[in-house]
C-alpha cells in the first residue's frame, strides 16, 4: 500500500445515505473540474437499466468479486447489503493518481471511513446528510429503483450511517441542491489550496 500512497495526489471522499444526493454531487463536481476522475467501483449488485458496466460500476458475479479479494485487488471492499459486495479497486485509483489526476469516490460510509484511515493527510471526506429520515424516503420512491424491501434496507441503513456522520472532515446538508453543489465546491477549493504533500506530477 506504502506505493499506492505515494502515487496517490488527492482523494475527494463523498459519503452519505443512498438516496441523499451524494452521486448528484459528484457528477456535479466531475463535471466542473477536470482533474477531478471518478474511481468507478466493482459490485455484484445488478445493474439498472440506466447503468452502463465499466463506467457506473464494473458489474461482477460474487465468484468474481471474492476471487478479487483474495487477490488482494481492493483498497477497500464492503458487504453493503446482504450478499451485495461493493469495492474500491487498486487499479483503479493507480490509473486515476498516475494520471495526474485527484480521484473522486461516491461510497458508503464504512468504505469512506476506511479510505479515510488510510490516507487521512491525502483525502477530503464529506458527508452528504439529507435533510431528514424522511425526506430520504420521499427521494428514495421518487427515483423508483428501489423494492419496497430494498426501499426499508436502505432507510435503516441510512439511520445507521447518518450516526458516523462526525467522523467526516465536513458535513454538507442537503437541502437545496444549488447551494450543495456551490458550497462542495467551495470545499473542494479550499482542499485543493491545502499542502498535502504532493508529489511532483500534482
Ligand atoms: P447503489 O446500489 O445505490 O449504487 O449503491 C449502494 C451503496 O454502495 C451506496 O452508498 C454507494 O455509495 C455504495 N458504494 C458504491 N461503490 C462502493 C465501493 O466501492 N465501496 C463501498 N464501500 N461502497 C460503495
Amino acid at each position: 500500500m506504502s506505493n499506492l500512497n505515494q502515487i496517490i495526489n488527492r482523494l475527494v471522499i463523498i459519503c452519505g445515505p443512498s438516496g441523499s444526493g451524494k452521486t448528484t454531487i459528484v457528477q456535479h463536481l466531475l463535471s466542473n473540474n477536470p482533474k477531478l476522475k471518478f474511481s468507478i467501483s466493482a459490485t455484484t449488485r445488478i445493474k439498472r437499466e440506466n447503468e452502463q458496466d465499466g463506467d457506473d460500476y464494473y458489474f461482477l458475479s460474487t465468484d468474481e468479486f471474492k476471487k478479487k479479494i483474495e487477490a488482494d485487488e481492493f483498497l477497500e471492499w464492503e458487504q453493503v447489503y446482504t450478499d451485495l459486495y461493493y469495492g474500491t479497486l487498486k487499479s483503479e485509483v493507480e490509473r486515476i493518481s498516475k494520471e495526474g489526476n485527484m480521484v473522486i469516490f461516491d461510497i458508503d460510509v464504512q468504505g469512506g471511513l476506511n479510505l479515510q484511515k488510510q490516507f487521512k493527510e491525502k483525502s477530503l471526506a464529506i458527508f452528504v446528510m439529507p435533510p431528514s429520515v424522511e425526506d430520504l424516503k420521499k427521494r428514495l420512491q421518487r427515483r423508483k429503483t428501489e423494492s419496497a424491501e430494498s426501499l426499508l434496507t436502505r432507510i435503516s441503513k441510512a439511520e445507521q450511517e447518518i450516526e458516523h456522520a462526525f467522523h467526516f472532515d465536513h458535513v454538507l446538508v442537503n437541502k437545496d441542491l444549488d447551494k450543495s453543489f456551490a458550497t462542495a465546491q467551495e470545499l473542494l477549493d479550499e482542499y485543493i489550496k491545502e499542502d498535502v504533500n504532493d508529489n511532483p506530477s500534482d
